[in-house]
């Protein structure tokens, strides 16, 4: 049977005699064994996204910290620690789940715009890296609280380059109109002002300019406008160590060819000695890039409702498993987990039992599919279990991770009582 054209996450997702296999393990199989939706990762294709990136900042002082809110599973993040990954995080919720990974506090750092006083205070106790701070208010705060734990904290302001990432409006977050970062020309006062608080200690710079970017160009970009910060603020007698790039490459979901990180990693590093900055250490905060690849939802087709307009395919994932669809119009390949050569392709909407129009998981596609088959969604190890939600009281589904010839299960589904086990009935 073919093989037909490469499949997003290739060479671990693969089909053969028919079979969709990640890292050889049966997708159907697992589906019978662990039930639908279920979430399907490989190790091997986490860590090999991970080794692009390493391998091009290879005798470099360096730190990849994966932006672990694209999928936060504890087993994900044990992979990435033990391949000596640094972690970017978003919430103290993160932090702990770093810690419980057996992930390290001194190689996580602390992003986000809307950081609390105790979030703050949960991260100074653990040792953060540092803190990618978003404006001057959170520099007051943050000097303060540090204060009060009598340490100082180290700061990388985040900048906003205003550069265009050319992604989708909701994904883009360098541009001026962002609420994200401290404006490009603010900087420097900024600066001025965190070198002047006695509970900060300036440590580097950061940008992160949006996600799903598919071009080295923006980088760059971003970079140069980072670097002509860095000369003003070194000449004003501020030291700055590190530069953090931020994260935000790309993946292929359908026809995008983005760089490879290895590419990428390149390029930047070529600037960085071109400008005579190569001896400073460079970060990473690259979240979709190291999981979106590497993970499926298997789904079971419930029933086929062909149409006048529309035929659709009811699956049963929906929304609440995975948004990306429903929040950003995206596009994310399906393909039969076994193909019915007996069964004739037609034009369908793949959608979820939510109540809602928007819960469709594609739309137009030609598939040879009956009740009872099973369908993968590719290209949904990042951002997928990590924004579920339980609307409609859908419980949310299982993960599993394959790692060679093992299977683990690293998330139990949910139970419908475990939905509502925190709720209470009004007094009588
Ligand atoms: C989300 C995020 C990232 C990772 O973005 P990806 O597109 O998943 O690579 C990196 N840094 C920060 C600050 C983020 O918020």
């Amino acid at each position: 049977m073919s093989t037909g054209p490469t499949l997003p996450g290739a060479p671990f997702l693969a089909r053969l005699q028919g079979e969709l296999r990640l890292e050889g393990h049966s997708l159907d199989e697992l589906a019978r064994r662990f039930g639908t939706p279920l979430f399907v990762y490989s190790r091997a294709a986490m860590l090999s996204a991970l080794a692009a990136y390493q391998r091009a900042l290879a005798g470099r002082p360096h730190l990849v910290c994966y932006a672990m809110k694209a999928n936060s599973n504890l087993a994900v993040l044990q992979t990435f620690a033990a391949a000596g990954c640094g972690f970017d995080i978003v919430s103290a919720g993160e932090l702990a789940r770093v810690l419980a990974a057996g992930g390290d506090a001194a190689r996580t750092v602390f992003s986000g715009v809307g950081k609390r006083r105790d979030e703050m205070a949960a991260a100074l106790a653990a040792g953060v890296r540092g803190f990618n701070v978003e404006s001057e208010g959170e520099l007051r705060v943050l000097d303060e609280v540090a204060r009060a734990h009598g340490v100082r904290a180290p700061v990388s302001l985040r900048v906003n380059p205003d550069v265009d990432a050319g992604t989708h409006p909701y994904i883009s977050t360098g541009l001026k109109s962002n609420k994200f970062g401290v404006a490009h020309d603010r900087a420097l006062a900024v600066y001025q002002l965190a070198a002047s608080l006695p509970g900060l200690r300036v440590a580097g710079i950061d940008c992160h300019i949006g996600s799903q970017i598919t071009q080295v160009e923006p980088y760059l970009d971003a970079l140069d406008r980072l670097l002509d910060l860095v000369e003003a603020v070194e000449a004003d007698g501020i030291t700055l160590h590190h530069i953090d790039v931020g994260g935000g490459l790309g993946i292929t979901y359908t026809d995008e060819s983005p760089p490879a990180a290895d590419v990428l990693v390149a390029r930047l590093l070529a600037r960085l000695d071109a400008r005579g900055h190569g001896h400073r250490e460079v970060l990473l905060e690259p979240g979709r890039s190291l999981v979106g690849n590497a993970g499926v939802l298997v789904t079971e087709v419930l029933y086929l409702k062909p149409g006048e307009v529309t035929n659709f395919c009811v699956v049963d994932a929906a929304m609440n498993d995975l948004t990306r669809p429903a929040l950003y119009d995206a596009y994310m390949g399906i393909e039969p987990c076994t193909q019915q050569p007996d069964v004739k392709a037609q034009r369908w909407d793949v959608v979820g039992p939510v109540c809602e129009s928007g819960d469709w998981l594609g739309r137009q596609r030609d598939l040879a599919v009956a009740p009872g088959d099973r369908l993968a969604v590719l290209s949904a190890g990042a951002y997928g279990m990590a924004m579920a939600s339980n609307y409609n009281t859908r419980p949310r589904a299982a993960e599993v991770m394959v790692d060679g010839d093992a299977a683990h299960l690293i998330r139990e589904r949910e139970k419908v009582a475990d939905l509502f086990a925190g709720e209470r009935l009004l007094p009588r």
